[in-house]
């Protein structure tokens, strides 16, 4: 195996790759891009302009919006659950959307709440569940408690174990339906899908290259498992970020075997490769970036004397990311894409666009359907969903939470008067960003959101505001209100 070589030789022996990576696009580079981005995605409502050097770009509509119309909804180019959220939310690994079932939405949740030693038996509650006669119910899917002739008394893991391999169903979750669960084509047991389909997409556009199955494309899993280990326990950030790089790298491999197809290879030159890595890295090229270690805030209990400390032991963290990273799938013909520059620069992409992934949990619907039954119904279901619902505790409901980058959404500027809001509607079951009119807007007028909390006081929206680097000057921040 040929050694993969440091960051500081890879930034010294490609910088004017790694510079042609980083450079700005024109606005003209820009305006083709979108306007090519928005007719193949059929939004006809808006179009993306670049404003000047200072703002940089911006979204219009193009059309006149009643309120709570839907002015955008756009899929992902790259996007990642949080680490900490998988247990709570089990998502397609590509379309976020829920998968499996009611019973295993809720068993993963009782069981990761019990490895991580929280208390499940409700209290006072043992033998609650039981016996069959109080619980029994006419409807398939509510088959009682009942476990290889036991009752469940209170609940133990039995209960989790047994919601997750299907021997005990609740009542009328048979009206909730999902997506099945499809396993990794690589045979890791870290990503599931809702369909073929999705688990096509992902391993075509960067899984292949960051799976830990025995199938996984990667040079050295060891090194793959040590960087997925590091994001875990640092910044699940690097994650999202290695899914810029993998699909890169992908998407460039792929634009060469088309050069191949059609041209001798004795033409090809590494000119060649750096026209199908910038090519390849086109869409992230749009993304507005800084040096992520440079444009993070300092945390508020830090001094000014700590601030060389803390930006040294952020770059120290991103450049052991990148190592292992590099170790498991280091391209020496696409080796800028290694660069420690381009790694800081998309690891800040994501710091400073507002690019949260969220996606709501029908186990609130489930509950709320219990809730909502006819009196004698209701009690019947809740004998068994109650207990379930105790130990779920105040977060039963928690949504798919994450990160992602959407091509148009990040172009949004920020109003604290917003004309628009990211909501979800019953229908978008998906990790699509949605984005619904909140008031008129007039054809021109340009769009946008509201980064933080729009409600804060002045003074609290300006110090949010700063970690974003900007000054905002809407109306409501002239006024100071
Ligand atoms: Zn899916
Ligand atoms: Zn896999
Ligand atoms: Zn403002």
């Amino acid at each position: 195996m040929t050694p993969v070589p440091g960051h500081e030789a890879i930034d010294e022996m490609h910088a004017v790759t790694v510079a042609r990576l980083l450079v700005e696009p024109t606005p003209e580079t820009t305006r083709v891009y979108y306007a090519k981005l928005l007719e193949a995605q059929n939004h006809s409502g808006v179009v993306v302009r670049y404003i000047d050097s200072s703002i940089g770009k911006g979204v219009f509509a193009t059309k006149n919006y009643d309120v709570d119309e839907l002015v955008l909804k756009e899929h992902m180019l790259v996007g990642a659950q949080h680490s900490q959220n998988k247990a709570d939310a089990f998502v397609c690994s590509f379309c976020f959307r829920f998968i499996g079932s009611i019973e295993l939405q809720i068993g993963r949740r009782l069981l990761s709440a019990e490895n991580e030693g929280r208390e499940l038996s409700v209290e006072g509650k043992e033998g609650y569940l039981g016996p069959t006669s109080s619980c029994c119910h006419d409807s398939k899917a509510a088959k009682c408690l009942e476990k290889d002739g036991e009752y469940i008394r209170g609940l133990s893991s039995d209960a989790a174990e047994a919601l997750l391999n299907s021997s005990l169903r609740l009542p009328f979750t048979e009206l909730f339906t999902f997506s099945p669960v499809i396993s990794c084509m690589g045979g890791c047991e870290d990503e599931f899908y809702c369909s073929e389909v999705c688990a096509k997409a992902a391993w075509d556009s960067h899984h292949s290259l960051l799976c830990t199955g025995p199938g996984s494309l990667c040079k050295d899993k060891d090194s793959l498992v040590k960087f997925i280990d590091h994001a875990n326990e640092s910044n699940d950030i690097f994650l999202v970020a290695a899914k810029v790089v993998s699909s890169t790298l992908l998407k460039a491999l792929k634009l060469k075997q088309a050069e191949f197809s059609s041209h001798l290879p004795t033409t090809y030159s590494a000119e060649d490769s750096t026209r199908e890595l910038l090519q390849a890295w086109q869409p992230f090229s749009m993304g507005f970036k800084r040096l992520w270690w440079n444009s993070v805030a300092l945390p508020p209990d830090l001094g000014p004397n700590d601030e060389v400390d803390f930006r040294n032991q952020l770059k120290e963290l991103a450049s052991q990311s990148l190592k292992l990273l590099k170790g498991a799938i280091f391209h020496a013909e696409y080796a800028a894409l290694f660069s420690l520059q381009v790694y800081g620069h998309i690891i800040g992409m994501f710091e400073l666009n507002n690019l949260d992934l969220v996606v709501a949990s029908p186990v609130e619907d489930y509950f709320i359907y219990i809730d909502e039954l006819p009196m004698v119904q209701k009690m019947e279901a809740e004998t068994i969903t109650r207990p379930l619902l105790d130990a779920l505790g105040d977060d039963y409901n928690t949504p798919c939470q994450g990160t992602a980058f959407f091509p148009i959404q990040s172009c949004l500027n920020h109003s604290c008067l917003p004309n628009m809001k990211a909501f979800k509607r019953d229908e978008d079951t998906d990790g699509q960003a949605v984005l619904l009119a909140t008031r008129q807007i007039q054809v021109g007028e340009e769009l946008t959101i509201s980064y933080i909390d729009e409600d804060a006081s002045w003074e609290e929206r300006k110090a949010m505001l700063e970690d974003y680097g900007f000054l905002c000057d809407c109306q409501k921040c002239a006024e100071k209100s």
